[in-house]
């Protein structure tokens, strides 16, 4: 086998504050694989940028005039995580051999690519990085983190456990993956769906090097619930059996209020009647909202909208 071309994909989102940071740390990275002969001269780092709003692409394209490893592209507005996570790999997927993927603040153990790499030379078409420890992150953060992964997996969506987006994925999966076309991205949940022989490495997860954190709680929600809905319907089919069960519990109620009738104690219930009423709809109320929430996904696949537009790249297309 020759010596694989890597491309490592960095999305980044208003990211002034570290980029300037961990973009040497990327190249050092590379130039150290390289060196090691595990990966060929001409690998490169890609960012790409998410529609920043600040210096992030500018400095992109700094770096880009310093060192030919260095590449980039930039999405014509921001698009949210896994789109700038996909326009990259895409955009990588023709021009190497192997991609890793990659957040840019420095809290992925960038070590853990020689492990990567290694697997990839030993047949592993994916290799997935997991999080061995999670002590540098707050409490809070740990504890909804380890939630998330647990929930999915109870309803249904099979994930890699503390498994976020730091992965080695070979071109020959991503041509492959290029066929899934779906607009809802959920990329850890979707990549382990198209098989091929995968591993993972474990690596313990540091704190930001700077800036700050764009996933706040209300994001990793969003991400779950869409993670969720597009890769199970589970909650539809729980839906159907708690109807079941509520419906036999009324059932059970109406015997009981026949028989109470007939034995005559039956008192006008107003509070009973009240509250039966207003579980009863808020069930439904809950049952719509998770059937609504299917429905906007299918609304949003069958317009087929474009899942990343690329304004800019730092380098003249052929
Ligand atoms: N990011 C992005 N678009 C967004 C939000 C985030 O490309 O709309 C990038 C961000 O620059 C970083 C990665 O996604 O490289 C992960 O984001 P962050 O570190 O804020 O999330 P956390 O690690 O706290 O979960
Ligand atoms: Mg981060």
């Amino acid at each position: 086998m020759t010596t694989p071309r890597l491309f490592i994909v960095i999305p980044c989102y208003n990211e002034q504050e570290v980029l300037p940071i961990t973009a040497p740390m990327f190249l050092e990275k590379l130039n150290s694989l390289a060196r090691d002969g595990k990966i060929s001269e001409d690998s490169r780092v890609l960012f790409v940028n998410d529609g920043s709003k600040d210096k992030t692409w500018e400095i992109i394209s700094d770096l880009a005039k310093q060192d030919e490893h260095y590449i980039g592209i930039s999405q014509s507005r921001n698009r949210g995580h896994q789109n700038a996570v996909l326009a990259g790999l895409m955009e990588a997927k023709d021009k190497c051999d192997i991609t890793i993927s990659i957040d840019c603040d420095g809290q992925d153990d960038i070590n853990a690519m020689d492990e990567m790499v290694d697997a990839y030379l030993d047949g592993c078409q994916v290799v997935y990085g997991v999080r061995s420890s999670r002590e540098t992150d707050t409490f809070f953060k740990r504890a909804t983190a380890q939630g998330f992964y647990k929930f999915l997996a109870m309803m249904g969506a099979e994930v890699v456990y503390n498994h976020a987006d730091y992965r080695l994925i070979s071109s020959r999966v991503l041509q492959e993956f290029a066929n899934f076309k779906e607009v809802n991205l959920f990329l850890r949940g979707m990549i382990p769906l198209v098989g091929f022989k995968s591993t993972s490495v474990s690596y313990s997860r540091a704190e930001r090097l700077a800036g700050e954190s764009h996933y706040p709680l209300k994001k990793m929600i969003a991400l779950a619930v869409d993670g969720i809905t597009s890769l199970s319907v589970k909650p539809l089919r729980l839906i159907t059996g708690f109807g079941v069960f509520v419906a036999f519990v009324s059932f059970i109620g109406v015997l009981w209020a026949i028989i109470t009738a007939i034995l005559g104690r039956t008192v006008a219930g107003w509070a009973s009647t009240t509250c039966i009423v207003c579980f009863v709809s808020g069930v439904q109320l809950i049952c719509l909202g998770i059937i609504g929430e299917y429905i906007g996904k299918i609304y949003m696949e069958t317009k087929q909208r474009p899942r990343y537009i690329i304004s800019e790249r730092t380098w003249e297309q052929d």
